[in-house]
C-alpha cells in the first residue's frame, strides 16, 4: 500500500516536470478547413486541417454510409499525423479495396482531433454526396422515383417514366408489393457508359440493382431498340429494389429464383432466348430443381438462362394458381426472417420440393 502512494507521487512529479511553461489543462484544438474530394467511381479523399496550442497527436475520420442497414455502422479511421500544432491531414478511401457504391449514395462524416495537452474537438457532421459529374444529368420525378438522364430529350425521359409506372403497376397486381421509400434510376446512354461507374464492371451487365441504397444504374441508348430493352430492363431492376424493401429483415434473405423471378415476371412476357433453353431442358428432362434456383444463380450462359426462365416459370405459376394475395403473404412472411421452406409450406402447404413436382406436373399437364 505504501509502495502503491509512493509509485503514484513519482507519476505526479513527472507529469508536473514534463508540463511545459505557461502550457494550461485545456488546450482547445481547432478545424480550420474540412473537404471531400469525390474521384468517382474510385475513390473519395477526405481532407481536415487543424491547429491548437499544444502538439496535435490524434486525428480521427469517422463516417457513416447512408443505406438501408439493420445497425447503424460508424466506422473510425485514426489518420496518422506528425505531432505538430498545425497539421494537414488526408486519407483517401479507396472503392477498389472496399466495393463501390453508386451516384446518388451518400455518406455523413466528422472529425475528431486531440492534442497533447488533452485537449479534444469534434466536428458536427457533414454529408458529402457521391455523384457521376462525368455526366450533365438532368431528371424527373414522379412520385417515389426520381430518373436522372443525360442523353436523348424529354420525351425519351417520359418514355421511361412510363415504363417506371407499368412495371409498378404489374407488380402490385401480381403481389400487392409496393414502394415504400423513394428510389432514384440512374439511365446512362450506354452499357460502355455505365461500366464507367463500375468499379469492377463485367462485360455483359446492362443494368445493377444496387438494393440498399435505393439506386438503379442501367445504360439505355436513346433510340427504339433501346428503349425496347430498357423498358424490360427497368422493370427488371426496380422490382428487384421493391422486392428488397418489402422483405427486409436481419434474418433471412429470399430464394434466388423467388427474388429473380418477380423481377422477370415485372418484365412482361419471357423472350425467345430463355423459353428455347427452357424447352430444351423439359425435352431432356434436365430441369434444375426449385431447391438448387434458391441458391445464387451459375454464371455460365446455359444454366443461367434456364434459371431465369425457370424463375419466371414457377413465379408465374404460384401467382396463376394461388393469385395476388397469397404471393402478397409470401412476401410479408419472408420480411419475418422465415425460412424458406417454413415460409412455403405456411403459405401454399408446400415445401420446396413438392412445390418442384407440382410446378413440373403442371408444364407437363399443357406440352
Ligand atoms: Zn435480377
Amino acid at each position: 500500500m505504501i509502495k502503491k502512494i509512493a509509485f503514484t507521487g513519482v507519476v505526479v512529479a513527472l507529469l508536473v516536470l514534463l508540463m511545459p511553461a505557461g502550457m494550461t489543462a485545456g488546450s482547445s484544438p481547432a478545424v480550420t478547413a474540412s473537404s471531400v474530394d469525390v474521384n468517382f467511381p474510385a475513390s473519395l479523399t477526405f481532407h481536415v486541417t487543424t491547429s491548437s496550442d499544444a502538439n496535435i497527436t490524434d486525428v480521427r475520420l469517422h463516417y457513416i454510409v447512408d443505406r438501408m442497414s439493420h445497425a447503424q455502422i460508424v466506422s473510425e479511421i485514426r489518420v496518422p499525423v506528425a505531432p505538430a500544432k498545425n497539421v494537414t491531414a488526408e486519407w483517401l478511401w479507396d472503392m477498389r479495396m472496399s466495393g463501390g457504391m453508386p451516384p446518388g449514395s451518400s455518406i455523413d462524416y466528422w472529425w475528431t482531433v486531440t492534442d497533447a495537452g488533452g485537449g479534444t474537438l469534434e466536428t458536427a457532421p457533414a454529408r458529402v454526396y457521391i455523384d457521376d459529374d462525368r455526366y450533365d444529368w438532368q431528371h424527373i420525378t414522379r412520385g417515389s422515383v426520381t430518373l436522372f438522364w443525360y442523353e436523348g430529350n424529354d420525351a425519351f425521359a417520359g418514355d421511361l417514366m412510363n415504363a417506371v409506372d407499368a412495371a409498378l403497376s404489374r407488380l402490385a397486381a401480381n403481389t400487392g408489393a409496393a414502394l415504400a421509400d423513394p428510389v432514384r434510376l440512374y439511365i446512362y446512354a450506354s452499357s460502355a457508359d455505365l461500366q464507367g461507374s463500375m468499379i469492377f464492371p463485367q462485360e455483359w451487365t446492362g443494368g445493377v440493382a444496387f438494393t440498399e441504397y435505393g439506386v438503379v444504374t442501367i445504360g439505355i441508348p436513346p433510340d427504339a431498340a433501346g428503349l425496347d430493352w430498357g423498358t424490360g430492363a427497368i422493370a427488371h431492376e426496380l422490382t428487384h429494389l421493391v422486392v428488397h424493401q418489402v422483405t427486409f429483415n436481419p434474418y433471412n434473405s429470399l430464394p434466388t429464383w423467388l427474388d429473380e423471378g418477380l423481377a422477370m415476371t415485372a418484365e412482361g412476357e419471357l423472350g425467345s432466348q430463355f423459353t428455347d433453353v427452357l424447352s430444351d431442358a423439359i425435352g431432356n428432362d434436365s430441369l434444375i430443381s426449385v431447391r438448387s434456383l434458391a441458391s445464387p444463380f451459375s454464371a455460365l450462359t446455359y444454366e443461367a438462362l434456364l434459371s431465369y426462365a425457370e424463375s419466371f416459370e414457377v413465379v408465374t405459376y404460384l401467382i396463376d394458381t394461388y393469385g395476388r394475395d397469397r404471393m402478397f403473404q409470401l412476401l410479408n412472411t419472408f420480411a419475418q426472417g422465415s425460412g424458406y421452406d417454413e415460409a412455403l409450406t405456411g403459405v401454399y402447404g408446400l415445401d420446396m420440393d413438392s412445390l418442384n413436382a407440382a410446378w413440373q406436373a403442371s408444364l407437363a399437364a399443357v406440352s
